[in-house]
């Protein structure tokens, strides 16, 4: 099989799961974005997949996501996903049309600065207790998702998490659909919560996820990282 038709495959199998969590979750596969988390995979990829219909993929570092920018252009929509340093919010603000993991104040103005037009943001809480793997405490989501939406160029759009390693995600994704819930209480617009990946999809479906980060169902497996 070649590239195109793989990926078409892959693409296709893992739209199917999305259709049928939604309809087992009683709510509209319309309501779900796919978001393919080509991170390590070429911008070839990416613009296979552009051509396939998908229109959001995803990045989780800076550098790499910015040089396939570069290639790729948009659409499609540019999504950041990883853990933002400062000194790289400018880059990530010249090509990102949407970012899912502000989880500290200083990010805010860094972010913001940058932009000459509207961001969309996501503010990115910690479901377990174990720390490095980025995250804002739930009780300070409130008082970041304030500060964005007091900010000139970024739009509140709602949460991400990302599930704990080795237990069972769906208390996590309760536990995130109640935080959102809190923040659409003050802020109605942020109606987003990004929410699973290849292994735990389903269950952030039926938790209320409207977008799910997917990479290695689509793309397959990623290499190690290169130490
Ligand atoms: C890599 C990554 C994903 C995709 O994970 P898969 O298990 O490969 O689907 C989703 N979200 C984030 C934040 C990631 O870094």
């Amino acid at each position: 099989m070649n590239r195109r038709d793989e990926l078409a495959a892959n693409l296709a199998a893992v739209r199917a799961r999305m259709d049928r969590a939604a309809v087992s979750a009683g709510r509209s596969p319309a309501e779900l974005t796919l978001v393919a988390i080509t991170k390590t995979f070429p911008a070839s990829d990416v613009a296979l997949l552009a051509e396939l219909g998908v229109e959001d993929v995803g990045e989780n570092r800076a550098q790499e996501a910015a040089a396939k920018h570069e290639v790729v252009g948009s659409p499609p929509r540019w999504h950041f996903v990883g853990s933002l340093q400062r000194n790289k919010a400018a880059l990530v603000a010249s090509f990102a049309d949407v970012v899912h993991s502000v989880d500290r104040p200083e990010l805010v103005p860094a972010l913001d600065r940058a932009r000459q037009q509207p961001l969309d943001v996501l503010i990115q809480i910690s479901l377990d207790d174990s720390p490095g793997r980025g995250g804002a405490d739930p009780g300070d989501a409130l008082g970041l998702a304030g500060l964005v939406a007091a900010s000139e160029q970024l739009r509140l759009r709602g949460l991400m998490a990302v599930a704990p390693l080795g237990a069972d995600p769906a208390p996590a994704f309760a536990k995130l659909a109640e935080v959102a819930g809190r923040i659409r209480a003050e802020h109605p617009d942020a109606t987003w919560i990004s929410a699973g990946m290849s292994g735990d999809l389903e269950a952030a479906v039926a938790a209320g996820a409207t977008h799910v980060r997917v990479g290695t169902a689509l793309l397959g497996r990623r290499e190690p990282p290169v130490r």
